[in-house]
């Protein structure tokens, strides 16, 4: 495909006047920074949420006037998390870096909520307001949040647990939401000790990143016995229902602790699964660290499934049943290479 575009451009600007054609060069030759921010674009293509955040960085005044090697250095900021919260932050560090005499607003939520640790803190133009109605520490919007009592920063990203809203004041004087996000995990279902710690970690992995690009993501399902999935296969079947699953016991990954199911939290931060969601590019985070996605099967298409079973495909995991009545999950895990509890 790009040759054959490359070939196309090539002749339709062999016909016209030199000194057009150059001028036409010098004016399609991208910037660094434009380079990056198309990469990001394709990259994040699948997370509408978080192009219109990018778009919103790039579009950004002040950010225009920046050198191309500060816009670089926004862009690779901005990607860490590339959500609204960070690229409104980095609106006003672009302000701040034209004028550093300013106190750009934008460096700091207007308001909001961050629990962290069991404590629930208001926030106010920055400031985290404890219960006792005192400042016990700042938070920005890139999330980066500074405790009284701590002596290091921590990020609102670094547990999938952590309960964070980020609101800004927008040009219609409304308080809009940057950044959203619940408990990703508030039964401690990746804590199951029947679930596989590799696995366990690789679905920490995928929400964290999901969270970071501002999707509210949660576990609602992991492991499940084989005598549970042969009841769970029997729904809409032998049994009132409708049917959920083509597997039946010992055939599916979730009776290795090698499955996890993610749902999104909705607005009072419980689960739901809505159709407009960015299932797909949940799907693609999986994929990208070696998971298989339920959303890319035929039949049924289990978007919220993702499982891990290097070496082997999604429909073998009845191959595993013998390594599990001989030695239990540790056989299996042992079986596949995958470290213990
Ligand atoms: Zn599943």
């Amino acid at each position: 495909m790009d040759s054959v575009n490359g070939s196309s451009g090539t002749a339709g600007t062999s016909g016209t006047h030199d000194s057009q054609s150059a001028s036409l060069g010098a004016q399609s030759t991208p910037t660094q920074a434009e380079t990056q921010e198309q990469e990001l674009r394709d990259a994040l293509a699948e997370n509408p949420q978080a192009v219109a955040a990018l778009s919103a960085l790039t579009a950004n005044t002040h950010y225009a006037q920046l050198s191309v090697e500060q816009q670089v250095q926004a862009l690779t900021a901005f990607n860490a998390a590339p959500n609204l919260a960070t690229a409104t932050y980095l609106q006003g560090v672009a302000e701040q870096t034209l004028n550093p005499q300013a106190t750009p607003t934008a460096l700091t939520p207007d308001a909001g909520t961050l629990t962290l640790d069991g404590q629930t803190y208001s926030i106010q133009n920055g400031n985290l307001i404890g219960a006792d109605g005192q400042v016990a520490g700042t938070i920005r919007n890139d999330g980066q949040v500074q405790l009284n009592n701590e002596t290091t920063t921590r990020s609102v990203y670094d547990d999938i647990n952590t309960r964070v809203q980020l609101r800004e004041t927008n040009a219609a004087q409304e308080l809009q939401d940057l950044v959203n996000l619940h408990a990703a995990d508030p039964n401690a279902r990746l804590d199951n000790v029947n679930i596989n710690r590799e696995m366990a970690r690789l679905a920490t992995d995928v929400i964290s990143r999901a969270r970071m690009e501002g999707m509210d993501m949660r576990v609602v399902s992991d492991f499940r016995s084989v005598e549970e999935q042969n009841a769970l296969f029997a729904q809409g079947r032998t049994a009132p229902g409708r049917v959920v699953t083509n597997a039946t016991g010992g055939s599916s990954w979730h009776n290795y602790g090698l499955a996890v199911d993610v749902a999104f939290n909705n607005a009072n931060g419980q689960p739901s699964w809505p159709e407009n969601a960015n299932w797909d590019r949940y799907g693609e985070i999986a994929v990208q660290r070696g998971l298989e996605w339920g959303g890319n099967w035929r039949g049924i298409n289990d978007r919220p499934h993702i499982e891990y079973h290097p070496g082997l495909g999604a429909g073998e995991a009845r191959t595993m049943l013998p390594a599990y009545r001989q030695g239990g999950l540790d056989q299996v895990w042992n079986n596949l290479g995958l470290g213990g509890r």
